[in-house]
């Protein structure tokens, strides 16, 4: 819709006049992560990071919206994800557009679009986007870490790919992981296995859930997926991928299982795990936690998708990743407990006025010291009771005999003496707070890495 055809500015001013002074909340399915919970989240993208760029991994940071085709033509124009749960809209321009609901494809269409040299390496992080039924551990934003590789097709790779997701995952200390792991086949075995899935679906086709009696036609891997009772009884006896892999696809699942075996990776080969997104060729995995509740126990999940570039217009690119749901991995690690602050270092009390605090605090932080102040000129007692509940080990402070004799009054806020030092010998008096120990240890991002 173009300009005046827009109802934009007549909602604004109707939703102007409704609410009145109603308090506005986040959008439903979405939540804030606010300190002190998201310096855990922050810590855990931070290790994830060190993790990647041990590997080889580069940072990708793609659009958080992208043409349509990406998604319909990438994930899969059958897919759930893009025909019920994409938030997509036509812009200003006319462009048919989407909120990523994934990175994969985006990912993708970036190789396609800059070639860079095979193969290619590279991690993410960010929000995606899917209009899903609200509940925990199932939101409409969420966020996701994922790693993808495109370039080559060996079987070593869907081997390390898998350990990077797995060993990040247990070194988050997440009670209760186990890995399932399948293989789909390919261009050449997975046709012909979904006609045979068809052709025993077809006579059961009024068994199954209200759903799929009408979809298993378009998807009809997608019913082994289904969690509905049934689905589940009525293909308990359905062939499955595995045992319609063709030699080379069965010799690659077996290269993989031996490699995991080699690393101690206990791998479940579990022949109807399927996944939601159609670009999966040959191995799939899916990495569950006991702690989440049974109906949205993934914390994560991949595979290969070696046809995926040529989807969207590139050339034949075998490729392998996964991503992880940042909001899930939380909620296993059963991170309720917040981290406490991170690690500040110092706290400025001035009763000069305000102006001492402005340039000690600048001076401190560009000299890489954590350090916070207060405003609005308050009293001593006030000030001492921020200090003391800011974590930091010292309040230094500056009445207005310290300012004139250049000097601030170093008071530890967790016993010890007080003591007077030049304002510029402040940060070497705080060093050497910190070697006796008296600093607070940094904690959150730091203390894992
Ligand atoms: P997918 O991109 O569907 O393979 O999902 C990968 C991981 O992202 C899942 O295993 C979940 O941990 C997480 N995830 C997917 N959808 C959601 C959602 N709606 N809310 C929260 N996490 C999600």
């Amino acid at each position: 819709m173009r300009g005046a055809d827009r109802p934009i500015l007549s909602e604004v001013r109707a939703a102007e006049r409704s609410a009145g002074d109603e308090p506005l909340r986040a959008p439903s399915g979405t939540h804030d992560i606010l300190p002190p919970e998201s310096a855990v989240f922050e810590g855990v993208v931070a290790r994830f990071a060190s993790r990647a760029r041990l590997a080889g991994y580069g940072l990708a940071l793609t659009p958080l919206f992208e043409e349509l085709a990406v998604f319909s033509r990438g994930v899969g124009s059958s897919t759930d994800v893009v025909t019920k749960e994409m938030y997509d809209f036509v812009d200003k321009g006319g462009r048919h557009l989407a909120l990523r609901p994934e990175v994969t494809a985006s990912v993708a269409r970036a190789y396609v679009q800059h070639r860079p040299t095979l193969p290619w390496r590279v991690w993410y992080w960010g929000p995606q986007f899917r209009y899903e039924r609200p509940q925990a551990g199932r939101y409409r934003q969420f966020w996701q870490l994922g790693a993808e590789v495109l370039g080559t097709g060996d079987p070593d790779l869907d081997v390390e790919v898998i350990e990077l997701a797995w060993t990040f995952c247990e070194g988050e200390r997440i009670p209760g992981l186990s890995l399932a792991l399948n293989s789909l086949g390919d261009g050449a075995c997975r046709p012909a296995y979904r006609e045979r899935l068809l052709a025993f679906l077809e006579p059961l086709a009024a068994q199954l859930c209200p759903e799929h009696q009408t979809r298993y036609r378009d998807n009809p891997l997608r019913v082994l997926d289904c969690k509905r009772p049934a689905c589940r009884d009525a293909t308990a006896a359905a062939p499955t991928p595995l045992e319609a892999l063709c030699p080379s696809c069965r010799t690659h699942f077996a290269r993989v299982q031996e490699g995991l075996a080699s690393l101690g990776i206990p791998a479940v080969v579990t022949p109807r795990l399927v996944r939601g997104l159609d670009y999966y060729t040959r191995t799939t995995f899916e990495i569950t936690a006991s702690a989440l509740s049974a109906s949205q126990d993934a914390v994560g999940g991949g595979g290969r998708y070696d046809g995926l570039v040529a989807a969207l217009g590139g050339p034949e690119t075998p490729g392998i990743g996964f991503s992880l749901g940042l909001d899930r991995l939380l909620l296993a690690r059963g991170d309720d407990a917040p981290a406490p602050e991170a690690g500040l270092e110092a706290f400025v009390v001035d009763l000069t006025g305000g102006g001492a605090a402005l340039v000690l605090t600048s001076r401190l932080r560009r000299a890489g010291v954590a350090v916070e102040r207060a405003f609005d000129s308050r009293s001593l007692r006030a000030q001492l009771r921020m200090a003391d509940r800011s974590g930091a080990a010292v309040a230094l402070i500056i009445g207005p005999a310290e300012r004139a004799a250049g000097e601030v009054r170093l008071h530890p806020l967790r016993g010890g003496e007080e003591s007077v030092v030049a304002i510029e010998e402040v940060e070497g008096a705080l060093r050497a707070l910190d070697g006796a120990g008296e600093r607070p240890r940094r904690t959150g991002n730091e203390e894992q890495a």
